[in-house]
């Protein structure tokens, strides 16, 4: 087991070398987050033998008890689901990263629970790209406000964009929905605020997002295997 984690991920880094390559990007312009939700401690822990250190959780009690188990470990914690204000400050008090910002009030609760004892939360916006009523995620047409007042935040440190786009094996409408986190994303660079990252592309649609220009993709299945949910 651990060592089909050590070759998932040796395989994954070599898909992302193509792929920058091929999108004639710098090589190591793309960092890997391994997305390691559902799946146990002891399954990080082969990940981070094998050199990884940025992990990704949807869960909050998931974060929380990962965390804490492998508190000895030097993890960057990436919390990637969706918020609800209730658990605002154990994400705040436990996680590095959070990529799934899609309202102010939660921005607003996280710099205001952050402890003063750790650095800013690093932050990225969610923005809703399909336009699919079920997807998390702020509209397009409101993606500049609130990264505005989110970087204004004085505990948050506002990086970037992400998205979720459609499922979908039309790779078109695919190029389209990561074109335009891509262009919102040089929108707010023109509009003055320094930003670093493009949260895009997970297992199924890595060299698309890439090609898009991704700088940081969240890869679970291909790393980890299929999630079973009810375990
Ligand atoms: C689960 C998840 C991923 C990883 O998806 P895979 O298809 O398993 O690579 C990436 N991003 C988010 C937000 C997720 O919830």
């Amino acid at each position: 087991m651990s060592d089909s984690v050590a070759h998932a991920i040796e395989h994954v880094r070599q898909q992302i070398h193509a792929a920058e390559a091929a999108a004639g990007r710098e090589a190591g312009s793309v960092r890997l987050l391994a997305v390691s939700k559902t799946f146990p401690a002891s399954a990080v822990q082969q990940a981070y033998a094998a050199g990884q250190r940025a992990f990704g959780e949807n869960y909050v009690q998931e974060l929380q008890a990962k965390a804490s188990e492998l508190a000895a470990l030097d993890i960057e914690w990436h919390f990637i689901g969706p918020l609800q204000s209730n658990k605002t400050r154990i994400v705040a008090e436990t996680a590095h990263w959070v990529h799934s910002i899609e309202r102010l009030k939660i921005a607003q609760r996280l710099s205001e629970q952050r402890p003063d004892s750790l650095p800013p939360l690093q932050v990225c916006v969610q923005v809703n790209v399909s336009g699919e009523a079920s997807k998390s995620g702020c509209a397009p047409q409101e993606a500049k406000e609130l990264a505005l007042a989110v970087a204004a935040l004085p505990r948050l440190q506002l990086r970037g964009l992400m998205c979720i786009p459609e499922p979908t094996e039309d790779a078109q409408k695919l190029a389209g929905q990561f074109a335009l986190l891509q262009q919102l994303q040089q929108e707010l660079r023109t509009a003055g605020l320094a930003l670093d990252t493009v949260s895009m592309g997970m297992s199924a649609d890595m060299a698309q997002a890439i090609a898009a220009g991704s700088t940081m993709v969240r890869v679970g299945t291909a790393i980890f295997g299929a999630r079973h949910y009810h375990s």
